[in-house]
């Protein structure tokens, strides 16, 4: 489970509720938490994405506050050891990308680039000044001595001494764009902020240390790599390699890379050598295309150009992120009506690593969401029926399903999920004959008639109109 969203409460008190929310999220089926950068940003309202101090976890009194949105460091260590003692993984948001909120102004050569192909300039190379300079008056040298400069960054924002923004491309010896990046606007090195150069050595050297610093001293089972797009690819993986060596081979990892063209996915994982698991991207676009046309979208083609199709052991399937929510920056929002349909497809499917997102689950500030009660039944049915070989039925326009054929571990297991994006349909399904006679009901509540199957195990399984059907073998 992604455990936050955009519009959380800047109250301190997420990991708090993290903590008493552990044994329940262990209960329902979640294996995992993604929490949210966890370190000082420039602000404390901050979601944790603009940066400023990777080693103040709510520690020390920099950027006016010693807690982040979210809490204080101990805070934050009393929701991993909850989490751990329920069985469940801690998985940190890192963002090695960018930083910001500098503690103080330096002057140094730079120029200014097209934003539209970052490898063209668009005036004279000049001297400029930004706040590249970081001390960290609070925490001083604890943990890390390493102050960052300048020439420790690619890009700048803004020219503080003209008020001039922009793309600033920083020159100075052996810099310039990282070359391992995705090729969008020329050269998608920059990003936001002051773009961190991860060609440079003591750079390199210092983030390395800092990811088998914060693994050794929380705990934690994995990373979510943030924005690694913007990353060179060569950084991403000599990283990832540097931090199994503290964590473990079992150490996890999954990346975002946002975009929709999966050979641009495939290929930055064969640059990292596959050391990570990536969002599926393209599938969130496919949900967020059926749930804007309606009807009018074919669903046998739902998995078409899909991560989870094509390499599904390295895919993280997903329906929305804090990113896609609406008023964010890549906002792709699922349609409400479409959310069940998914979930039901990434949480049954047997392929992928499934992931929900706070804001489906709990919704906006806390105040209850209407997916939550579905989420339930469908984590249920991935708890005890999802299992066995799987046929998938996606053959029909309008309406496609799979069927998990259950295993031997788990009694009566076994399912046949269908989904519409239209009217009420059916499929005949034919489970084989050792499940003649038997009864199945739908357990989501969409249908209330149980059905028969006949002598060799077949049926008409039905669904209702613009629904989801889980029909699994009718208990006791
Ligand atoms: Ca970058």
């Amino acid at each position: 489970m992604q455990y936050f969203e955009w519009n959380l409460p800047n109250d301190g008190c997420l990991w708090q509720q993290l903590k008493e929310d552990s044994k329940h999220l262990s209960e329902i089926g979640v294996t995992a938490v993604w929490i949210p950068p966890a370190y000082k940003a420039d602000e404390q309202q901050d979601e944790g994405y603009a940066t400023y101090d990777l080693y103040d976890f709510g520690e020390f009194d920099q950027k006016g506050t010693v807690r982040t949105k979210y809490g204080t460091r101990e805070q934050l260590q009393e929701a991993i050891s909850a989490l751990h003692d329920n069985g469940v993984q801690v998985l940190l948001d890192v963002v090695l990308n960018h930083k910001a909120g500098g503690d103080y102004k330096e002057k140094f050569e730079a120029v200014l680039v097209n934003p539209d192909n970052r490898n063209e300039d668009a005036g004279e190379p000049h001297e400029i000044e930004s706040y590249t300079g970081y001390d960290f008056p609070a925490r001083g040298d604890k943990y890390s001595s390493f102050k960052w400069h300048w020439y420790h960054f690619s890009g700048v924002s803004v020219d503080s001494s003209t008020g001039t923004e922009g793309i600033f491309r920083i020159i100075g010896d052996g810099k310039g764009w990282s070359k391992g990046v995705d090729n969008e606007n020329g050269n998608y090195d920059y990003l936001l902020a002051n773009d961190i150069d991860l060609d440079n050595p003591e750079v390199c050297e210092e983030l390395d240390k800092w990811g088998q610093w914060v693994v050794k001293e929380f705990g934690f089972d994995g990373f979510r790599m943030d924005a690694v797009k913007h990353m060179d690819n060569n950084f991403t993986r000599n990283f990832l390699k540097c931090v199994k060596e503290e964590g473990g081979d079992n150490f996890y990892a999954v990346s975002e890379y946002w975009g929709n063209d999966i050979d641009a996915l495939k290929g930055f994982l064969d640059a990292v050598d596959n050391q990570t698991d990536l969002f599926d991207v393209p599938l969130h676009f496919n949900f967020h295309a059926a749930s804007e046309k309606g009807a009018e979208f074919d669903m046998s083609s739902l998995l078409d150009g899909t991560l989870v199709s094509q390499n599904c052991d390295l895919a993280v399937t997903f329906v929305d992120n804090h990113d896609s929510q609406p008023g964010s920056s890549l906002e792709s929002e699922v349609a409400d009506w479409f959310k069940p349909i998914a979930y039901a497809l990434i949480l049954l499917m047997r392929e992928g690593y499934p992931a929900i997102f706070y804001g489906d689950y709990y919704s906006e500030n806390r105040v209850g969401s209407c997916h939550r009660v579905i989420l339930d039944r469908l984590l249920e049915a991935r708890r005890l029926y999802a299992y066995g070989e799987q046929d998938l039925l996606f053959d029909h326009p309008n309406v496609v399903g799979l069927v998990r054929h259950g295993d031997d571990e788990h009694k009566d297991s076994g399912l046949v999920l269908l989904m519409s994006n239209n009217e009420d349909g059916w499929k005949d399904v034919c489970l084989g004959p050792e499940h003649a006679g038997e009864h199945w009901c739908e357990m989501t509540g969409s249908i209330n008639d149980e059905i028969e199957l006949d002598e060799n195990g077949c049926a008409a399984f039905s669904v209702k109109g613009r629904n989801i059907a889980v029909w699994i073998k009718k208990q006791g």
